[in-house]
């Protein structure tokens, strides 16, 4: 098959993201509603041998990285088997995880044989009763219990800590999460809340920007910028006294669409070229109805072709895509 997949903008689109699940057993206050969401049939969403399929096909065209994610991947019965299929598809150089960490300590050792290679845990706050608010889950010791277990495994490296961060919550967390950062070998990363909340409570006041974050910490910690890899989507610093990492991805305000790489399939199997895409590509349905690598190829060659220059979150008019994080697989 034709070279590597490129879009219209001259990017070459080299990482996937893919839901492998809409679900999920927490409810992220800047993510899904307190009741839940309508759920997919179980007839619509990928058996494990389309992903693969799909996957596989992606990677034959230029996809070169593949991080599973959710809704929580980990309530996807027989996940593991996923991961090991996924690791025998020749070609992907990285099969990474998001997970909220929940059920890792159930996993982690069925994961790491099955062969992921790095995981990110989601962790909105160290202190319990604020994680139980955000998360509407009392789940911070059976997350850190799952983190451990994950980072038992040395081959499973970088094993990354992120957090959203909100304005009037974060602050506060801010000194716990140095304090990880410092003390521990896992990097540390801010996300701005980004307009894809179930509860749309989402406002531009509701950032806390990854510039306040760091600027505030620089007040304690004197901090380094290391070098930003091309497509990374996080500012990484290090502590000036050499002990630890912490990052910031600051998608709202300052946006690193110019070189974004990525793609995103749903756990319905649609194909999205944008976190905020308005459109988006079925591949379930020819996939079910028979057709080739060669058709699908040239749906997915098409779809990216068309990809988002940017979004517009900071823009009059902005119009926030129907699918909320969950549902589209952050
Ligand atoms: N359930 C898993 C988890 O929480 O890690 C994976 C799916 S979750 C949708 C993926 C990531 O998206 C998580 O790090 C989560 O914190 C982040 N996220 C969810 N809603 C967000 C929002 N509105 N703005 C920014 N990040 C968000
Ligand atoms: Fe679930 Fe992850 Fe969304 Fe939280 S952020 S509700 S853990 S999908």
């Amino acid at each position: 098959m034709e070279g590597p997949l490129h879009d219209g903008h001259g990017r070459r689109i080299s990482d996937l993201r893919v839901s492998v699940t809409d679900r999920c057993n927490f409810r992220c206050q800047y993510c899904m509603p307190a009741e839940g969401l309508p759920w997919l049939e179980r007839e619509e969403v990928l058996s494990f041998e389309e992903i693969a399929r799909l996957v596989s096909l992606l990677v034959e065209i230029g996809i070169e990285d593949v991080r599973l994610t959710g809704g929580e991947p980990l309530v996807r019965r027989g996940f593991p088997d996923l991961v090991a299929m996924l690791g025998a598809i020749e070609g992907i150089h990285d099969l990474a995880l998001t997970t909220n960490g929940y059920l890792l300590e159930r996993d982690a050792e069925a994961l790491a044989v099955a062969g992921i290679g790095r995981v990110n845990v989601s962790v909105d706050s160290l202190q319990r009763d604020r994680f139980f608010a955000v998360t509407r889950r009392d789940a911070l010791p059976q997350v850190l219990r799952g983190l451990e277990a994950i980072a038992a495994h040395p081959q499973v490296r970088p094993v990354k800590v992120n957090a959203v961060a909100m304005r009037d919550f974060t602050e506060e967390e801010v000194g716990r999460f140095c304090e990880l950062a410092r003390s521990t070998s896992f990097q540390v990363r801010f996300i701005e809340f980004m307009p894809l909340d179930g509860d749309r409570a989402w406002r531009p006041d509701s950032v806390l920007t990854g510039e306040e974050l760091r600027s505030a910490i620089e007040e304690v910690h004197p901090l380094e910028e290391l070098p930003r890899e091309p497509s990374a989507t996080a500012r990484v610093f290090r502590f000036a006294d050499g002990s630890g990492e912490i990052g910031f991805i600051n998608p709202v305000s300052e946006p690193f669409c110019a070189d974004c790489n990525r793609l995103r399939l749903t756990a319905e199997g649609k194909l999205r070229t944008c976190l905020f895409s308005l459109r988006e590509t079925d591949l379930r349905g020819p996939l079910r109805a028979g057709a080739g690598d060669e058709e699908l190829a040239a749906l997915i060659r098409d779809a990216v072709w068309r990809k988002e220059l940017k979004h517009r979150v900071n823009e009059p008019g902005f119009q926030a895509p129907v699918r909320t994080m969950s549902a589209i697989g952050g």
